[in-house]
């Protein structure tokens, strides 16, 4: 369907969005709404940062399943569920190093009245469990190794001092002390992992431990991403008056990366109209094509009209944001374009809104954004009303209180004022400012920095 005015779209599918909206996870921008309402003409297209999350969403197909082995599936997202297929530890082995006993053997024994048994053997990790452990004696055993006949407890060895085959005990164990239980970690037939679940290092040994060469895997999302701009200049080129570096390609490409995509810069394409109609006729084969560039209301933005032209499903262009307001997405047969803007900015704030969730669905993953925290502001800053605005600060923690900074100016094309954020803190529309001490719903731009307290060693 080609893009018509939005009035009847945007009213006939409000409720429906507003439903989708409640049925996905919350975001903090859930709630808001436009304010003012768009009245007609192009302002009429705006939609809100919920709705346009809900289109995109509405929008992703996941990623086919493929066969990963195990050393190469961190950060993957598992497309299958795990079961142990046998008891974790296997067999019931020592948790010390130390002598496997009968503790009826060893009642009453202390410092002050230690108890000499019988050593006969030693037991090493790797060793078959064929040992056993008579009345009145003891067998050496090491940590890993397994429980002979016989013992119910291990003691350490630190509790112990041995003459030749004499060991005297100064410590009298409870039943199963230190001893690792059949099945303590898994039992047969437990569930391990579930699909959607991005693997973590310690996922992988989990998985090793029972014995899973390889797993069933959401393959990563390819993802083209183009930038379009006759001002721009490929790295390695020497710049020439009005010229810039394509630093788009590079960020979103990163973005891409970072969340587990598999993306492919496809290089730059001139303002024309043939090139764009090119360049969108080579993305064929990609789960979703990021441009950037072209998308507003300049004499030479083609994209939107580009995108139209070849029959992709255009379902919004501007969000009810700053920065970022020109987005445009369109999907077709699964496919996902975002013709997003050129300010470098503006690009990643749209990625971190709408792309990076619409891949997380694709990949399976159940939590589709980024974590928010409730932050207090620092300073003041001057805020668009009627725009949501996402304001680049840095975090920092004082006692119990988490206070955001804004990063300088808030220009869209300023990239560093976003290489310096920890954090978007958001000023709702209807809000012309985020005054100091006031409280924002701020999402984290990467889980670590700025929030963590005082490291707890050093
Ligand atoms: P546009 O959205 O095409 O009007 O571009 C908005 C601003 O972003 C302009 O100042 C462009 O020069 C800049 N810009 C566009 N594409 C890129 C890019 N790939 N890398 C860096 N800056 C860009
Ligand atoms: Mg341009």
């Amino acid at each position: 369907m080609p893009w018509r005015p939005c009035e009847p779209l945007f009213q006939h599918n409000l409720r429906r969005i507003v439903l989708r909206v409640a049925s996905v996870q919350p975001c903090p921008w859930a709630t808001h709404t436009l304010d003012p309402p768009p009245t007609g003409g192009e302002s009429c297209r705006v939609i809100s940062i919920a709705e346009a999350i809900a289109q995109v969403l509405s929008a992703v197909v996941a990623t086919p399943v493929e066969e990963v082995g195990l050393a190469r599936a961190v950060g993957r997202v598992l497309a299958e569920e795990v079961r142990a297929p046998f008891d974790i530890p296997p067999f019931a082995n020592s948790q010390m190093d130390g002598f496997a006993v009968r503790s009826a053997d060893l009642a009453g024994a202390g410092a002050a009245s230690p108890v000499a048994l019988e050593v006969r053997g030693t037991i090493a990790a790797g060793d078959r469990p064929d040992g056993v452990v008579e009345p009145g004696t003891v067998i050496r055993i090491m940590t890993g190794a397994p429980i002979p006949a016989g013992a119910d407890a291990v003691v350490k060895v630190e509790d112990t001092s041995t003459e030749g085959t004499t060991v005297r005990f100064r410590h009298a164990p409870q039943l199963g002390e230190f001893i690792r239980p059949v099945g303590e970690d898994l039992r047969a037939g437990e569930q391990v992992l579930l699909p959607g679940r991005l693997l973590r290092a310690a996922d992988v040994g989990l998985l090793a431990s029972i014995g899973r060469p390889t797993l069933r895997i959401r393959a990563r999302p390819r993802v083209a991403v183009m930038a379009t701009g006759d001002e721009l200049v490929a790295l390695g080129t020497a710049l020439e008056p009005g010229q810039i570096y394509n630093s788009n390609a590079y960020a979103l490409a990163a973005a891409v990366e970072e969340i587990g995509g598999d993306a492919t810069i496809l290089g730059i394409v001139r303002d024309d109209q043939d090139a764009l109609r090119a360049a969108f006729a080579a993305t064929r084969g990609f789960d979703a094509i990021l441009s950037t560039g072209g998308v507003s209301v300049g004499d030479f933005d083609f994209v939107k009209q580009i995108m139209d032209e070849i029959g992709l499903e255009r379902r919004f262009w501007q969000v009810a944001q700053k920065p970022g307001k020109p987005i445009t997405f369109a999907a077709r047969d699964g496919q996902l374009y975002f013709g997003l803007p050129g300010n470098p900015v503006s690009s990643l704030v749209c990625f971190v809104l709408y792309v990076a969730p619409a891949l997380r669905r694709a990949l399976g993953l159940a939590q589709l954004f980024a974590p928010t925290v409730e932050v207090e502001m620092e300073h003041g800053v001057k805020t668009a009303r009627g725009l949501c605005e996402l304001v680049r600060c840095t975090l920092r923690r004082d006692g119990g209180r988490l206070l955001a900074a804004p990063t300088g100016t808030q220009s869209s094309g300023v990239l560093r004022s976003l290489s310096l954020a920890d954090c978007l803190a958001i000023s709702p529309p209807g809000r012309d400012e985020l005054a100091a001490g006031a409280r924002a719903d701020a999402l984290l731009l990467d889980a670590g920095s700025g929030v963590a307290a005082t490291h707890p060693f050093v």
